[in-house]
């Protein structure tokens, strides 16, 4: 049975490229970055590369901050809340963020309520940002305002440029983070686009195996180290690097943005010929996502079938969706597209459906038929 990928927003296929320079490094370039012979030597340069490639896919240079290698998004988030907290925790009280952040941001949060953080949450009802919300939550005591770029359930894009206008104004201590793991590459991240101290970034999103993620950090921003030893990642992350993975995304990072312009008109034409199918093969199916949302992540609903069980049915025939965020699946609940403005049973119908360069049109038609198919055949529960 062939296999058709549509859940590239929960991860992606690893390029050939790097998975190549991964193996590469670990045959042949495979010594410790730290060590002073000439293996060691060579092992820094490939991170010394890496790092420079992730940061100029992010708009950056050397000058603008540092980009710290971590092993995943939700790591990079981590490190942010609790350093920030570590940091500004008894002079500040509150945080600010957006009611729909990944729950590795969410429950960053929670963890720091239990230690009397007030949590502020920007209502982000249709995809927008609440920004008079926003103007009224920021103050003097708020240590940090973070907000995704893209929710990864509906492909809304939130404004942190606006967000930055308003911390520089009411809270001008306070750090910004962006969670820009689904937006990093297919969205501008540079200083002038964002204006953030740290955005958090992941390997696995842009086809670089798992295991690698990236944070940076402006200049000038300082935060306390978390993890103690021989001092690497300047000496926020001690541990020896996972140059095999670094160096893979810092392949995958400088082919996508060589192929930038034609994998976001390929995903833009995969997003509007799946809207044109469905519209054409089950007029019933309801689209969440917003014409102006991020082209990569579709949301929509199936009404009076439950997420899991369309998913099961794609899935037999080969055919891999995500029943709204792989992440958190699991232990579904519907906080995300619920603030989005979904009612319970619209919300339990939902699949998130997202694009990747390796996606081709003939597999939208596959989609669309194959979710009719599920429709006539399926019980209806919802
Ligand atoms: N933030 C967002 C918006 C995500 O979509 C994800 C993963 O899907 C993460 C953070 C977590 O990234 P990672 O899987 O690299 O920890």
């Amino acid at each position: 049975m062939s296999e058709i990928y549509f859940d590239n927003a929960a991860t992606t296929k690893t390029s050939e490229s790097a998975a190549k320079v991964a193996f590469d490094v670990m045959t042949s370039f495979y010594g410790n970055p730290s060590s002073a012979h000439a293996k060691g030597l060579e092992a820094e340069h490939i991170l010394k590369k890496a790092r420079a490639q992730v940061l100029s896919a992010l708009g950056y240079t050397a000058k603008d901050g540092t980009l710290l290698f971590t092993s995943c998004g939700t790591e990079s988030n981590n490190t942010v809340f609790f350093g920030v907290y570590q940091a500004l925790g008894k002079r500040k009280n509150n945080i600010v963020i957006s009611d729909s952040e990944h729950p590795s941001v969410e429950n960053c949060a929670r963890e720091l309520e239990k230690k009397g953080v007030q949590v502020r949450r920007i209502p982000t009802k249709g995809g927008k940002l609440e920004l008079d919300f926003a103007e009224k939550a920021i103050d003097d005591k708020t240590m940090l305002v973070s907000c995704m770029l893209v929710n990864n359930e509906t492909g809304a894009v939130y404004d942190i440029k606006a967000l930055d206008s308003i911390r520089k104004r009411k809270a001008p201590e306070a750090y910004l983070h962006t969670d820009a793991v689904q937006g990093f590459c297919k969205l501008p991240c540079s200083l002038s686009a964002l204006g953030a101290d740290f955005v958090s970034i992941s390997g696995h999103k842009i086809h670089a195996p798992k295991g690698v993620g990236g944070l940076f950090i402006k200049k000038g921003v300082r935060l306390p180290c978390r993890m103690f030893g021989g001092g690497q990642e300047v000496g926020l992350r001690s541990g020896t690097e996972n140059l095999a993975g670094i160096a893979a995304f810092g392949t995958s990072c400088e082919e996508f943005m060589h192929e930038k312009q034609k994998i976001l008109n390929t995903i833009k034409e995969l997003n509007s010929e799946l809207r044109k199918n469905l519209y054409e093969i089950c007029p019933y199916v309801l689209i969440n996502s917003k014409d102006e949302a991020a082209p990569h992540i579709l949301s929509i609903s199936v009404p009076g079938i439950r997420s899991e069980i369309m998913l099961r049915f794609l899935s037999e025939r080969g055919i891999f969706v995500s029943a709204g965020s792989a992440c958190s699946s699991k232990n579904a609940d519907n906080r995300v597209l619920s603030n989005f403005g979904l009612d319970d049973k619209r919300a339990d119908s939902t699949l998130r459906i997202s694009f990747s360069k390796y996606n081709t049109k003939d597999e939208t038609l596959t989609l669309a038929k194959a979710i009719d198919e599920g429709n006539k055949s399926l019980i209806h529960t919802v």
